[in-house]
């Protein structure tokens, strides 16, 4: 619940979450009554009742709702005194209504909001009356706990939407439901992709061949661009010494993310959530020049961060990835240049992958205690603000919502259903520098401070393979498919012919395997389309005699025979890496 005015929305959300407390409450009359907060796509309700709610539940109160809302009941608001309101829900039997009204801070005004005979302590506001709230519908229930607490009573809650208009909600209903075809959990099950097994534990990641193959490709390609960027590839280990963190300040502000530690000939050693630490130790095994600069050390490197296991989401939220990692070691004046750069290869390393649309968001200097002089956080945001400028792109400020060790721009990329994930990050950092004291001899002889960016473009391995699965409905683009092409026999008699196009194709660098499977032609073009294989070759009788193949995309049939030789001519620029500029 947050604390701004509430939107229209908003309200309306609210007042329909009472419209459902008061079917429940007829329908349930035993039930008790909590909070019902208005939430980002629609609004809860969470009730103290014997058994979770069913389906057909969720039928009825839904259509009890219906009810209410054709009578117009008017929302009407009243001020009471304390007494009066306990004596209400005392009454009524609402002891968690008693408990909220004992933590309403003293000399702020008790209200009550009723429509009929519903009657619930809130706040407001709320619509006219109950026909305002027309479109809408219950979405499904969870068990939640009383303040969220482990230790209180479970509650059943009660998820729905609700939209000013039916062509609102029906097209947010259709997203659900795209949305959930989409889910990169059931793709990566159907397709065999990858997995999650409480044997392994939660968080933790098994790729399976399929899905390792795409992974490799994805970081055979990123290695690749990176080198060409400029950057050297490095690899640091998975453990380090307790004192590492110390210094690094980790174990102070960190601590509840890190994984507990281990102990090796006597010392403490914890699990990295972080590759930081390790690029500086790499810095410092040597002295530097001002001429060396910029130094940009990339690595793939997995970290371990603890996640309560109720937050853990398929490939979204887990407790080991990869991040797409790299930090530059660079002199102040080369600031802008390297900002610029960086700034510029994240957004196309994003649209390398198919996206077009971003987001950026350049937070600033937070109110209180901050690392690094005055100057050189106004300098280092201008440089940010200016990349930003020079961009053109939609862009927002973040006015004090940078970390306490420097500004940064956060890139968000849309996805085909419109959704934003925070993906790339390119941070200043002028604590890290300090702590580790990093220096470089500048053209005086002298020890100067350097600057350090932390940036990761994807944000991490797996995060990222499951935007890409949602975005592409799992019909990854040609060049990172695990398996490229099917060749599929009409009848057995071609299988010769099937076996030496599939080697053919592996021949030249492409995936491709035959079906020779004693099946039915359709079944084995539909196995294909299921298995999202982006090109199937059909190959029969003429196909044979005429060493050529008939074209079948994941969308259409062309009937199209062509001989083989233009079919690799054809598929070569879609297989290809894409180009980086
Ligand atoms: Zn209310
Ligand atoms: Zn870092």
């Amino acid at each position: 619940m947050s604390e701004h005015a509430p939107t229209a929305l908003e309200t309306l959300r609210h007042s329909c979450a009472h419209v459902m407390a008061d079917a429940v409450k007829t329908l349930f009359p035993e039930a008790k009554v909590t909070i019902g907060p208005s939430i980002e796509n629609g609004f809860y309700y969470d009730f103290d009742v014997p058994r979770p709610f069913s389906e057909d539940d969720l039928k009825a109160i839904e259509s009890q709702m219906r009810k209410i809302a054709g009578k117009n009941l008017p929302f009407e608001r009243q001020e009471i005194t304390r007494e009066e309101a306990r004596e209400l829900f005392e009454k009524l039997g609402e002891s968690y209504k008693l408990e909220i009204l004992d933590a309403i801070p003293a000399g702020e005004t008790v209200t009550l909001y009723r429509h009929g005979e519903f009657v619930d302590l809130c706040r407001g506001p709320h619509v006219e009356h109950t026909g305002k709230v027309r479109a809408f519908k219950l979405l499904n229930t969870a068990g939640a706990y009383w303040r969220g607490d482990e230790n209180n009573a479970m509650l059943q809650r009660i998820y729905g939407t609700a939209f000013p208009s039916p062509k609102e909600l029906d097209e947010y209903l259709a997203f659900l439901e795209e949305a959930k075809k989409r889910d990169h959990r059931r793709l990566g099950k159907d397709l065999d992709l990858f997995s999650i097994n409480e044997t392994i534990g939660g968080g933790l990641v098994l790729w399976h061949p399929k899905g390792g193959r795409i992974r490799m490709t994805l970081e055979d390609f990123w290695r690749q661009r990176h080198l060409e960027h400029g950057y050297e590839i490095v690899y640091t280990p998975h453990i380090a010494r307790e004192e590492l963190w110390h210094q690094s300040g980790h174990l102070g502000f960190y601590k509840e993310s890190m994984f507990s530690g281990m102990e090796v000939e006597g010392q403490p050693y914890l699990i990295k959530p972080m590759n930081c630490p390790y690029h500086i130790q790499i810095y410092k095994n040597n002295l530097h020049s001002y001429r060396d600069l910029p130094y940009r050390w990339a690595e793939l490197g997995t970290v371990y961060r603890f996640e309560r296991s109720g937050v853990l989401h398929g490939l979204f939220r887990v407790r080991g990835f990869t991040q797409d990692d790299a930090h530059i070691f660079m002199r102040r004046d080369q600031m802008a240049e390297e900002l610029t750069t960086v700034f510029h290869f994240s957004l196309n390393m994003l649209k390398a992958f198919g996206f077009t649309d971003f987001v950026c968001r350049l937070a600033t200097r937070p109110e209180g205690k901050s690392t690094g002089s005055e100057e050189i956080w106004t300098e280092a945001t201008a440089r940010l603000r200016e990349v930003l400028e020079a961009w053109g792109g939609e862009y927002e400020v973040d006015e004090g919502g940078g970390a306490f060790y420097g500004p940064k721009i956060d890139i968000a990329l849309k996805d085909s259903l419109g959704r934003q994930w925070q993906c790339s990050t390119i941070q200043l950092d002028f604590n890290l520098p300090e702590r580790f004291d990093m220096t470089f001899i500048n053209a005086n002889s002298e020890r100067e401070r350097l600057i350090m960016v932390h940036r990761a473009l994807l944000g991490s391995i797996e995060r990222f393979f499951g935007i890409l699965l949602e975005h592409y409905a799992g019909r990854l683009p040609l060049w990172l498919a695990p398996e490229q092409f099917r060749v599929v026999t009409v009848t057995n008699d071609q299988d010769a012919w099937a076996s030496e196009v599939a080697g053919l194709l592996n021949a030249r660098k492409f995936r491709a395997t035959a079906d020779l499977r004693p099946e039915k032609l359709n079944f084995k073009i539909r196995d294909a389309q299921m298995q999202k294989i982006p090109v199937i070759l059909v190959v029969g009788k003429r196909e044979v005699e005429e060493r050529a193949v008939t074209l079948r995309t994941t969308d259409e049939n062309t009937g199209k025979m062509i001989p083989i030789e233009e079919i690799f001519a054809m598929m070569e620029p879609q297989a290809e890496w894409p180009v980086i500029l």
